[in-house]
């Protein structure tokens, strides 16, 4: 028996390097009813990067005219550039009960979690396992350059101080571990109360039934 769901947004953040896009496309392959959230960027796309897909791209002008027409569930500037997090596909999504990731910083969790729609917020917040391990990751992944990495550095402490303001905080260490229990976190949370709206009348059908065994 399955009763219906209500969809949550589930919000990862974490420093630049720590590790939530590999985590974000690990749950992405383990469940595909889940929807990403694509943001909109003016930055640059990276090798690799398709617009539509990863981000979509966009002009300053455009942003910027996209925020005035109340087009973004939250924006915010992020080492130069606007990220956004577009409202439509959101919106879509919660009406028909599915689950979207998110993958934004912490101005875009703290925006999203005093929205209308709070009450499905579950925000996780990934940790690096020592600062020169998130220095490694970001020389590792190969995508910036030494002056892009030292500028995420210098201001990932900024990312990491807000990491009291989310339910979960995973420290990423083994990937293997984290995205087990990230797995863990999602199913749990799937199964709150709150979550099953279809609850009330279940359990009105279990009372009947209990009623009709009675007489
Ligand atoms: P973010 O999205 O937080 O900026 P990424 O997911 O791009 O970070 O990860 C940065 C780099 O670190 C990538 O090369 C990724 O493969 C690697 N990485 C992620 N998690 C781990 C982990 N637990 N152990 C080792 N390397 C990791
Ligand atoms: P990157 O340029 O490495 O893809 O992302 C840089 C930072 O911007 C990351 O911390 C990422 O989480 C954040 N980000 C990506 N999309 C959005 C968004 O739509 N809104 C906000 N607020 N941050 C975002």
């Amino acid at each position: 028996m399955t009763t219906s769901r209500r969809g949550l947004l589930i919000i990862l953040s974490s420093p630049s390097g720590a590790g939530k896009s590999t985590l974000a496309k690990r749950l992405m392959e383990w469940d595909d009813t889940l929807e990403f959230s694509v943001s909109s960027t003016t930055r640059s796309p990276r090798e690799g990067e398709e617009d539509g897909v990863h981000y979509h791209f966009t002009t300053e002008e455009d942003f910027k005219y996209a925020v005035s027409e109340g087009e973004m569930l939250e924006h915010a500037l992020v080492f130069g550039n606007y990220y956004g997090s577009p409202a439509g596909p959101v919106r879509t999504a919660i009406e028909s009960g599915s689950d979207v990731l998110f993958d934004v910083d912490w101005q875009g969790a703290q925006q999203i979690a005093n929205s209308a729609l709070r009450d499905h917020v579950l925000s996780i917040f990934v940790l690096p396992p020592s600062i020169a391990e998130l220095r490694r990751r970001l020389e590792t992944r190969g995508q910036d350059s030494a002056e892009v990495i030292e500028k995420r550095m210098r201001q990932s402490w900024d990312e990491i101080s807000h990491w009291d303001g989310y339910e979960y905080v995973l420290i990423n260490d083994d990937l293997d571990q984290s995205f087990e229990r990230l797995k863990t976190i999602i199913a749990a949370e799937r199964l709150r109360r709150r979550q099953q709206p279809g609850l009330m009348e279940f359990v009105r059908e279990l009372q009947s039934e209990f009623e009709g065994e009675e007489t």
